[in-house]
């Protein structure tokens, strides 16, 4: 029998016994398995359940069992971790790797802030009205690159790609205007048949959590290259998500009502109690936070956006992850991309001293973000950090 300890983790701790947020970890010289992280350790749950099925290298089998198993091991696990844990259960999270969490099969950007898309719509088409006729009917989205999802950590290389010149015509090179767009994921914990959409109230059956997503962007390309199809290289190369899924459950006190919609949206996408999410991001540029994108302005629920991708009758598998689109708030500071906050580029914002508008090799960019928790305290979620290298 192997020792047991107690972890004292305090009751206002971000990471304490409201939030336990999922991962995939391997201890030193261990192999990846199924952990929550609780204050600063991570708890192996094989481990602390004695279940070999959270030996596993993501979380999509766990995801794929559904909201009644969720709940069982939450519940289990909160209790658990009040008495003493089996020693080889806990280890610091300095010292695991962490991976992605998920394998995800397809991944959706939307577009469902007023504030960032109003924002966008003045910077791109500066003479006409910057909400295209569409946008306060449906969430605009595309089908990004689930290959070029990464972890949190993962250093992302300066993309290279067609940029226009002053004479109209095209070169070949590094991007100079790359930027970054903080978000908000949602992971699919069970999939749907093919067919058959999700409506807005069976939201809590599919989405088992969230987590953070920097959505690397390189705005030179995706200007020449997105009409009339979307973004597609400028966006492809690399999209950063934490390495910590915080299930829904930890955010029952962060749902706030949707801020309002005009007009109503067609029958598919209404909601009995449309509810969004109060959460604070901030960005952080070589350590200077430039931003604190509040999640709360949201135009577009986490449920219809869901509804909307599944509509056509397109199904959802375990472990896909569809984003909120950059989070922007109508203040300066509250603006979630670089586009935003450097005004195209035109009003350089001030790090370390320096006047910056986008990202230079070497720069690291660090999404983190709090939400209210039980009794007053707040939960983090988990960080994406990345760092840029140059072309290759
Ligand atoms: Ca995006």
């Amino acid at each position: 029998m192997t020792g047991t300890r107690r972890v004292a983790v305090a009751a206002d701790s971000p990471f304490g016994l409201g939030n336990l947020p999922y991962g995939v970890f391997a201890p030193p010289g261990g192999e990846y398995r199924i952990g929550v992280r609780y204050g600063d350790d991570v708890v192996d749950l094989a481990v602390l359940l004695d279940d070999s099925t959270f030996v596993r290298s993501t979380l999509n089998d766990f995801l794929a069992r559904g909201p009644r198993h969720w709940r069982e091991v939450r519940e289990r696990v909160r209790e658990l971790l009040t008495g003493p844990l089996p020693e080889t259960a806990v280890h610091p999270v300095a010292d695991v790797r962490l991976k992605l969490p998920v394998a995800v099969g397809d991944y959706v950007d939307f577009y469902a802030s007023i504030d960032h898309a109003t924002n966008l719509g003045r910077l791109l088409r500066p003479d006409g009205d910057p909400l295209l006729p569409n946008w306060r009917h449906l969430p605009v989205g595309y089908h990004g690159r689930a290959g070029t999802v990464v972890v949190s950590g993962t250093d992302v290389i300066r993309p290279r790609g067609q940029l226009r010149t002053a004479s109209g015509t095209p070169e070949f090179g590094p991007t100079r205007r790359l930027d970054i767009e903080a978000e908000v994921g949602f992971v699919v914990g069970v999939g749907s048949e093919p067919g058959r959409p999700i409506r807005t109230e069976e939201f809590p059956v599919h989405v088992f959590g969230v987590a953070l997503v920097n959505d690397w962007s390189a705005r030179d390309i995706q200007a020449w290259e997105y009409q009339p199809l979307g973004p597609f290289l400028g966006k492809s190369f690399a999209t950063s998500l934490s390495a910590w899924v915080t299930p829904l459950a930890a955010l029952t006190e962060a749902r706030i009502p949707l801020p309002g919609q005009d007009p109503e949206p067609l029958p598919y996408l209404r909601e009995r109690d449309a509810w969004g999410l109060d959460i604070d991001l901030t960005v952080r540029w070589n350590g200077v936070p430039v931003a604190h994108p509040p999640y709360r302005r949201m135009y577009w629920s986490p449920a219809q956006m869901l509804a909307h991708l599944t509509a056509n009758g397109a199904s959802v598998r375990p472990g896909d992850l569809y984003a909120s689109g950059t989070v922007s708030g109508p203040e300066r500071d509250q603006r979630g991309s670089l586009m935003e906050l450097s005004w195209g580029g035109t009003e350089p914002v001030e790090v370390n001293g320096e006047r910056r508008a986008f990202l230079e090799d070497g720069d690291e960019v660090v999404l983190t973000a709090t939400a209210p928790g039980a009794d007053g305290a707040r939960i983090a979620l988990g960080e994406v950090a990345g760092r840029v290298r140059p072309a290759r």
